[in-house]
C-alpha cells in the first residue's frame, strides 16, 4: 500500500504488481488489463463504474483496491491556456502541477517533494522548506488529475515542479515506469523528462535504467561562484562535476541534454557568463533553454 487507508492503490503498482494483485484476490490476471484501460485510458477511477466487470468483482474491487485521487485546493489559468492546480494530500500537504498547452502538444509538469530540501535562491518553493518525499501514487496521480480534468491525454511529462527528483528517486523511478508501461499510461519513455539541479549518481542511475528518459540540468549559473549563491547544492556538486555527469550521460544514452538557465539581472547575466557558458558546453551536445 503506497498511501495511508485500508484499501490497495493501484495506480502505485507498476502493471507487474497489478497483475500479482489481482489474482491475489483469487481473479483472473485480465482483469489487471481492464482496471488499467478503465483507469489510464477511459479515466474512470470508480471501480463500481467499471461496467464490462460482473457487479461482484466491481463491488469486490471498489471495497479492496482504490485509484488514488487528490482534492483541487485551486487552479489558476493563464491567457496563455496554462494551468497551475493545487492539490491537497490525504495529510493535508499540498503540491502543485501545471498543465502547459503548446500549439501541437500539451504537458504536464509534476510534483516530486513537499517542498524541496535544495533550497534555490530564486524558489519559492526552495525558501519554504522541505517536508517530505511524495508517494508513487501521489506523482502519477497528478497526471491522472489533470488528464480527468481537462479531459485530454498529455503528450509529454516534465519531472520538474516542486522538488529534487533524485532525492526521491525510489517512488520517481517507479513512477516513471508506470506512466511508460504500455499496458498502464503508456507515455513513451522519450516523452518523459527528469530535471533536475545535477546530481551525478542519479544521473548516471537514469541513463542506465531508462536511456530513453530525456534529462534537463538546471545550471542557471556559469561559474562556480555565482551558482553557489543561486544553487546551495553546487557545493557538494560544482559545475565540472555536473557537466562530467552530463557527458557520462551522453555517452551512455547518446541523448542531447538541455540546460536550464534562470537570466537574473546583474547575478548571472553578464557578458562574461555568456561566454564562460558556451565555452563550457561546447563538448557536450546540448540545448540551452533560457528563462
Ligand atoms: S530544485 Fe527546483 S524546487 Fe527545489 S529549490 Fe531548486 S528550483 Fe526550487
Amino acid at each position: 500500500m503506497d498511501s495511508e487507508g485500508s484499501t490497495l492503490v493501484v495506480t502505485g503498482m507498476t502493471y507487474e504488481e497489478l497483475v500479482e494483485c489481482v489474482t491475489s484476490l483469487g481473479v483472473e490476471r485480465y482483469r489487471a488489463d481492464q482496471i488499467a484501460d478503465w483507469v489510464y485510458r477511459k479515466r474512470v477511477f470508480d471501480f463500481l463504474s467499471m461496467t464490462n466487470l460482473s457487479k461482484i468483482l466491481r463491488e469486490e474491487f471498489s471495497r479492496r483496491l482504490e485509484v488514488l485521487r487528490l482534492d483541487l485546493v485551486e487552479v489558476q489559468t493563464s491567457h496563455d491556456g496554462t494551468r497551475k492546480y493545487l492539490w491537497k494530500l490525504r495529510d493535508g500537504e499540498t503540491v502543485e502541477s501545471v498543465s502547459i498547452p503548446y500549439p501541437d502538444r500539451k504537458a504536464a509538469c509534476i510534483s516530486t517533494q513537499v517542498g524541496c530540501p535544495v533550497k534555490c535562491a530564486f524558489c519559492a518553493t526552495g525558501q519554504s522548506g522541505f517536508v517530505r518525499n511524495l508517494h508513487t501514487d501521489e506523482i502519477v496521480a497528478q497526471v491522472l488529475m489533470m488528464e480527468s480534468l481537462e479531459k485530454e491525454r498529455f503528450n509529454n511529462i516534465v519531472l520538474m515542479g516542486m522538488g529534487e527528483p533524485f532525492l526521491n528517486i525510489r517512488n520517481v523511478f517507479k513512477a516513471i515506469e508506470i506512466l511508460a508501461h504500455p499496458k498502464l499510461r503508456n507515455m513513451g519513455w522519450r516523452r518523459m523528462t527528469l530535471s533536475t539541479v545535477g546530481i551525478p549518481e542519479g544521473m548516471e542511475e537514469l541513463a542506465r535504467r531508462y536511456p530513453q528518459v530525456r534529462l534537463s540540468i538546471s545550471l542557471h549559473a556559469a561559474f562556480n561562484d555565482v551558482r553557489d549563491y543561486l544553487v546551495p547544492m553546487n557545493h557538494k556538486y560544482p559545475i565540472e562535476m555536473i557537466l562530467n555527469a552530463a557527458k557520462r550521460f551522453q555517452e551512455i544514452t547518446g541523448k542531447r541534454v538541455t540546460f536550464e538557465y534562470v537570466l537574473i539581472k546583474g547575478v548571472n547575466d553578464r557578458q562574461e557568463d555568456a561566454q564562460k557558458l558556451v565555452e563550457l558546453l561546447k563538448p557536450i551536445k546540448s540545448h540551452v533553454n533560457l528563462i
